[in-house]
Formats: C-alpha cells, sequence, structure tokens
C-alpha cells in the first residue's frame, strides 16, 4: 500500500490504534507482533518500499542478466525454536535449502590460514599456541559473569582465554558489528548473555540446537515484502516529522499527509530520526539516544569470473587493523538464484569503526588489498559501492543502562525499538521484539474499546 489518505486532515480520531514508525524490520515485526494480537496498527515508512538494511535490490549482470544483490543480510541465521524461526514459519515462507559451504578463512600475520569458526581452523588458529587451545577446553567450566558492563574482549577473555580474545576475536567481531571487541558491550550481542545462562558457549550452544544460515526464495529481502504484504497497513513515502500529544496519553503524528491520531505510537527509526522527534518531548531521552554512536559502513559489491572451488561461496576475515580498513569480504554460492550464472559474486567490508587508509576510497585500492589475501581473485567486470551511512549502532558498554533510562523518559504511549535497543543482528531483533510486544502489549491494549 504507498500513499495513504490524501488531504491535509484526518476526521479519525481512533485512539485505539497504534502507529509504528519505521517500515525497517523491527517496525514490521512490532506491527506483526500487535496485528496477531488484534490490535489497529498502521506502518509509516519514509522511503519507497520496506525493509530498511534488510532489502533485495535488482541489479542486472553485465550483458542485462536478471540478478540482485542485498543490501542488508545476505542470508539470515536462524536457531531452532527462536522467534525468527517461529516467525518463518508462521509466514510460511519458502526458504532455499541451505548450500553445502564453500572456504571460509581468517587473513592474519599477511597470511590466510582457515578460519577459526569452524573446529580444524579453531585447532590450526595462529598465534593460540598450545596454551591458548588447552585453555578453550576450560570453557564449559567457566562460571558465568557478575558485571553488568563487560565489554566483548572482557566477555570472550573471561570464557575463552586471553590468547583467543587477542588473536582472534577481533576478526570475528569486525565481521559482524564491524567494530573493536573491546568498544562493544554484551548489548550488541545479546545471545552471548542468553548462551551463558544455558552453561556457557558450548554447552549453551549445544542446548540451543544448531544454527543455521536461511535463505527466503526471492533474497533476504523478501522477510520484509511477505510482513509488509500480509500486514496490509503499510504507508510507504510517508516520513514522521513529528509528534503531538493529546490528553489521555494519545498521540498526533505529523509527517508527509494528513496527521493522524492515535493511542500509541511505536518508534523503530534509525537513532538519530527518534532523537530529532523526542528533543522536544523527552529531551533526557533525545539526548540519550543522540550520544550513541553509529557506524558508517562502505559496502563493494563486485561480479568476476568463478574461480574454480570457490562455486560454494568464500568467506575471508581479516584481522584488524591488517586489512587498512577492509574487514571482510563474502561471495554467494555459483548456484544462487540472486547472482549471475558463472560469476562469482563478492561483498566486500570496509570502514565501521576502524580507520580506512586513504588508498581504500576507491575500487582500485579496495581491489589491490583484497588481492593480498584472495590473489586468485580476476578483476571486476562489474562494481557497484552501496555507502551504509549510519547503519550499525555502536552498542557500548554499559548500553543496558542508558537504555533503561531512555524508557523511564518517554513519555506515556511512545515507545521505542529497534537496532540499538535490541542489537543489530536480526535474529536478536526478532527476540526483542516478540518479548517487548509480549510485554508492552497489555499496555498497548488498555486503550481499545472494548
Ligand atoms: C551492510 C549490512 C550488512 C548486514 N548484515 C547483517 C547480517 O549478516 N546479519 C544480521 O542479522 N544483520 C545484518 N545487518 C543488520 C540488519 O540488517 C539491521 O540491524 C536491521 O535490518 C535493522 O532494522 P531496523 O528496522 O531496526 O532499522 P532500519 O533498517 O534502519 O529501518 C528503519 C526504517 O525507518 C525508516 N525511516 C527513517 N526515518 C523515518 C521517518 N522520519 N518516518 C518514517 N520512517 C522513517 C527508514 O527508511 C527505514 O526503512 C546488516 C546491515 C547492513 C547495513
Amino acid at each position: 500500500m504507498a500513499g495513504g489518505p490524501r488531504g491535509g486532515v484526518d476526521g479519525n480520531t481512533s485512539s485505539a490504534r497504534i502507529i509504528v514508525l519505521g517500515g525497517g524490520l523491527s517496525g514490521l515485526l512490532a506491527a506483526w507482533h500487535l496485528h496477531r494480537r488484534g490490535c489497529e496498527v498502521e506502518v509509516w515508512e519514509a522511503s519507497g518500499a520496506p525493509g530498511g538494511w534488510a532489502q533485495t535490490l535488482p541489479w542486472p549482470g553485465p550483458a542485462g542478466e536478471v540478478g540482485y544483490l542485498e543490501r542488508g543480510p545476505q542470508g539470515l541465521r536462524v536457531g531452532r525454536g527462536g522467534a525468527l524461526d517461529r516467525l518463518l514459519h508462521e509466514l510460511t515462507l519458502e526458504l532455499r535449502p541451505s548450500p553445502p559451504k564453500g572456504p571460509r578463512w581468517l587473513g592474519k600475520a599477511g597470511r590466510r590460514q582457515p578460519s577459526p569458526v569452524t573446529l580444524t581452523g579453531l585447532l590450526c588458529a595462529p598465534g593460540l599456541g598450545i596454551g591458548g587451545k588447552l585453555r578453550l577446553l576450560a570453557e564449559p567450566f567457566i562460571p558465568a559473569g557478575s558485571g553488568p558492563d563487560e565489554n566483548l574482549h572482557v566477555f570472550f577473555a573471561r570464557r575463552l582465554g586471553e590468547a583467543f580474545a587477542r588473536e582472534l576475536l577481533p576478526a570475528l567481531v569486525a565481521g559482524v558489528l564491524a567494530a573493536p571487541p573491546e568498544r562493544l558491550g554484551l548489548e550488541a550481542l545479546p545471545r552471548l548473555k542468553r548462551l551463558e545462562a544455558r552453561g556457557g558457549l558450548l554447552l549453551g550452544g549445544l542446548r540451543a540446537g544448531p544454527e543455521r544460515t536461511r535463505l527466503p526464495a526471492g533474497g533476504t529481502g523478501a522477510l520484509a515484502r511477505t510482513l509488509a504484504g500480509r500486514l496490509g497497513c503499510l504507508f510507504t513515502d510517508r516520513p514522521a516529522r513529528a509528534l503531538e500529544p493529546l490528553p489521555e496519553g494519545r498521540w498526533r503524528v505529523h509527517g508527509k499527509g494528513p496527521a493522524r491520531e492515535a493511542g500509541a505510537v511505536v518508534l523503530a527509526l534509525p537513532t538519530q530520526v527518534t532523537a530529532e522527534l523526542l528533543r522536544p518531548l523527552a529531551p533526557e531521552a533525545s539526548q540519550i539516544l543522540e550520544a550513541i554512536p553509529r557506524l558508517d559502513l562502505r559496502v563493494w559489491h563486485s561480479r568476476h569470473a568463478m574461480v574454480p572451488g570457490w562455486e560454494r561461496g568464500i568467506g575471508l576475515l581479516i584481522h584488524p587493523p591488517e586489512g587498512r580498513g577492509l574487514l571482510g569480504a563474502a561471495s554467494f554460492s555459483g548456484g544462487d538464484p540472486r547472482g549471475v550464472p558463472g560469476l562469482l559474486q563478492l561483498r566486500t567490508y570496509v570502514g565501521g569503526a576502524y580507520p580506512v587508509e586513504s588508498a581504500l576510497d576507491a575500487w582500485s585500492g579496495v581491489f589491490r588489498e583484497l588481492r593480498r589475501w584472495l590473489p586468485e581473485l580476476g578483476e571486476a567486470v562489474q562494481v557497484r559501492e552501496e555507502a551504509c551511512p549510519g547503519a550499525f549502532p555502536l552498542l557500548e558498554p554499559g548500553h543496558g543502562a542508558r537504555m533503561a533510562r531512555v524508557e523511564a523518559a518517554l513519555p506515556p504511549g511512545l515507545h521505542w525499538i529497534g537496532a540499538a535497543r535490541f542489537g543489530p543482528g536480526i535474529p536478536d531483533l526478532a527476540e526483542g521484539i516478540a518479548a517487548w510486544a509480549e510485554s508492552a502489549s497489555g499496555l498497548l491494549m488498555a486503550g481499545r474499546p472494548s
């Protein structure tokens, strides 16, 4: 649905309506849970399409072949029985079988080595030494931590040893959150606390069961498109510009098109947009949100002749700062319908919280750096840069306490959700928003006429 009601004034003063601002995955997930509970919901999205970062965009091949790129995640990490798993079942989204994985590497000490996310890679891991490897075996016996403000380095050093945290963790974290582990709190990866509560990374992981990368037919963006289609209440090209408090905790939302009244408003927006909307209404919450650092990531999509042995896709993580700002790269598998037959489709990450050498400002420099680690890679036949400004909120140690202050400072009837609250990973967003909807729905339904 595009546009929405025309004209300047909307006569409907429904106190039952809930307006969700932001049609990224957070807003759509929130709307989905509320809709299922019988709430009257509408979603306002500023751009022309749903999904925010999680969109699959057309990118035709060099001869005009059908092809796509992923703006955000290339697939969905799904744990059995988790909120995302339940959602995919509920939506009966068609999923492609997970293809077997090709080589995964860690670039470190100037060399390409097996990635430590596999057992062989962990056992061959550079820099760990015998002591570091034996220390890994102690992980199941390490008690849960008690400090609320541990950073990721301290957490992993406590559970897996200092050698792991120093030698392997930086590349693993840079590849997911684009920042050094020392600058990130546990809120950036909420799953870690859940695993620790279930006996640790190994035992908790075994109890939770394996995670698999699932790919909806039509790309990751199909999740947002399906949610939007099922909801039938998404208004695109509808940026919210101001919130006006009304008596009895109701709100009027102003934006492009007519103002609309609602019993509650859910803010599922980038933090800076939320901070701007809240500035006149909740200055303390606005200031805290404004102060959350946002990381700019640069993503290069490129197509190359297929390299023999890489047909099942590759993954490369680089131990920072050895990549001079290049954090890693990953490709689709050769048979992936988003790619172009016969070509390797690669995605390369640059920047985030790491300084980038000026040579990497252009593709020629990025390609030169890539070739240091992937010498087999031929010249690109197609390249496209996608800048992702502010794409990742940096959830620093102490983030949990700051978020509690934001919650406490929000006026009644305003709710705040999103990647800066629940962590940027989509499984974490799905988990956080499902729990939020469970606890908030009573409050939100209170305004409904009986
Ligand atoms: C390059 C990249 C790779 C990623 N890889 C992964 C991955 O592998 N795995 C993973 O789990 N996650 C990954 N992520 C993270 C994940 O995609 C995001 O954390 C998630 O999509 C954020 O969803 P959101 O709805 O909270 O925010 P957004 O996607 O930012 O959505 C916010 C929405 O609000 C809209 N909006 C803005 N202003 C207004 C306004 N005034 N009124 C109304 N609407 C407005 C925006 O247009 C947008 O649609 C990746 C992200 C990027 C950028």
